[in-house]
């Protein structure tokens, strides 16, 4: 047995409860007792934590992340230069840096060639050490693609995708990655089409349908990635229960979620360091406003679900070079209350206890109280006031995942090129006989 008594902070339980003077003690994996300062006893052998000056608050829950892809910088990479085994030993020491971010639990919904439910299964038996994972296999696409337009084959699978073709296809598949150890079936709801504006529903009523069914008769829950308002109403129709990126929605697909009870992880933080950032990174010139305005158009709507009920997740997308593992996992907290207007607070209720629902552990993680897994985080400062400390590694002062402390004292884990696993452009520009001889001149 093994305990850890936290004295002096001020607790943030994660249930939206006021912050409040608590001493907190773990026993094992597991809360054993939170109580006015000074009234909690340990045993003689128990580490104890002065927090004094420090808050005390759950494990960050990221409910929308992915830890295969090794931080890619296209779909080209992603999709023809990541083999499975690659893809398996590259996300070892990304789950440290994940963890080292404060997140003790996250939801992957599509994985580089399924690999996810033996990630999740070396995880939880202690093959390699990570946060707690819930996956899903691989995203189910119809042959009309995703976000990676023609570099999805019509049939068969690559990368993270598998494309479904039929009714029948699509039972199969979901049924099959249910076999594999899928704790979600994902659906890419919306595609990109070359020429089309923004991304398009590229699914049938009936295909949703048949995907949902077969998966809640097996006791699954099913994600779709769903980046317009058609595309979010018909997946809820559908029976979908976790809604990825619900972009531009209006009033009657916000009715629809509180009649549904579906969850929301809006992921604006891709978006966001887009819109903040991607200049300096050379990513999206000239498109900043268009992220930009992708958020603004869907965060008057996302508050007004918030205010109805519906819970709302927070998301990083992690795993791209836009969002690489370990620097972004506050960062939606940040958006929720710059965008939607929520208080810190309400963020981080956001960001831990309505995680659960993505990990599917609701009453287990995600708050600080008794009989709940011992999941902490121990921050210098108060997230109550400033939101943004959440995203900066150095305020963690003490993570503790599982009832044991994460080492974070060795080197950030790095690796230098793996071979054939990037893709080079030969040039950014056209060499022309003009320009050649201008710079000739
Ligand atoms: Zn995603």
């Amino acid at each position: 047995m093994s305990e850890i008594l936290i004295t002096g902070g001020r607790l943030i339980d994660g249930t939206g409860a006021a912050p409040r003077a608590s001493d907190v003690l773990l026993r094992d994996d597991e809360i054993v007792a939170v109580g006015a300062p000074g009234t909690v006893s340990a045993g003689a052998d128990a580490t104890r934590i002065d927090a004094t000056g420090h808050t005390v608050m759950p494990g960050l829950i990221d409910a929308h992340l992915h830890c295969t892809f090794d931080d890619v910088q296209s779909n080209d990479e992603l999709f023809f230069h990541r083999e499975a085994a690659m893809s398996a030993l590259t996300t070892v020491p990304n789950l440290q840096k994940i963890l080292r971010a404060g997140v003790t639990s996250f939801m992957d919904p599509d994985t580089a060639w399924g690999i996810g439910p033996s990630i999740r299964d070396a995880i939880d038996c202690g093959v390699i050490d990570g946060p707690r994972m819930k996956t899903g296999y691989q995203a189910l696409l119809t042959a009309v693609g995703g976000t990676a337009g023609r570099l999805i084959p019509d049939e068969g699978r690559a990368g993270y995708a598998q494309v479904v073709n039929s009714v029948d296809e699509v039972i199969l598949w979901t049924r099959r990655h249910i076999k594999y150890g899928a704790d979600w079936i994902k659906i890419h709801a919306t595609g990109s089409i070359p020429t089309r504006k923004g991304e398009l529903l590229v699914w049938s009523y009936d295909e949703l349908k048949a995907s949902c069914d077969a998966a809640h008769e097996l006791g699954v829950p099913v994600t779709a990635h769903c980046r317009s308002d058609e595309s979010t109403r018909v997946a809820i129709q559908a029976g979908v229960d976790l809604i990825l990126h619900a972009s531009y929605i209006t009033e009657d697909t916000v009715q629809l979620m509180i009649d549904s009870g579906v969850a929301v992880c809006p992921t604006f933080t891709f978006l966001a360091n887009l819109a903040d950032y991607g200049r300096a990174v050379g990513a999206g010139i000239g498109q900043e406003d268009l992220f930009r305005g992708e958020i603004r158009a869907t965060a008057k709507m996302m508050r007004a679900a918030y205010d109805a009920g519906v819970p709302i997740l927070c998301g990083s997308e992690s795993g791209f070079s836009l969002t690489p593992y370990g620097h972004w996992h506050g960062r939606e907290m940040e958006v929720f209350v710059n965008e939607l207007g929520l208080t810190p607070l309400e963020a981080i209720t956001c960001g831990t206890k309505n995680g659960a629902i993505a990990v599917r552990m609701e009453g287990e993680v995600g708050t600080i109280e008794v009989g709940r897994r011992a999941d902490v985080l121990v921050v210098d400062g108060d997230p109550s006031v400033d939101i943004t400390i959440l995203n900066d590694k150095s305020r963690f002062a003490h993570i503790i995942s599982k009832g044991k402390r994460v080492d974070t004292s060795g080197p950030w884990p790095t690796h230098t090129k793996i071979p054939g696993s990037k893709v080079a452009n030969w040039a950014e520009q056209s060499l022309t006989y003009d320009l050649a001889m201008s710079l000739k001149r």
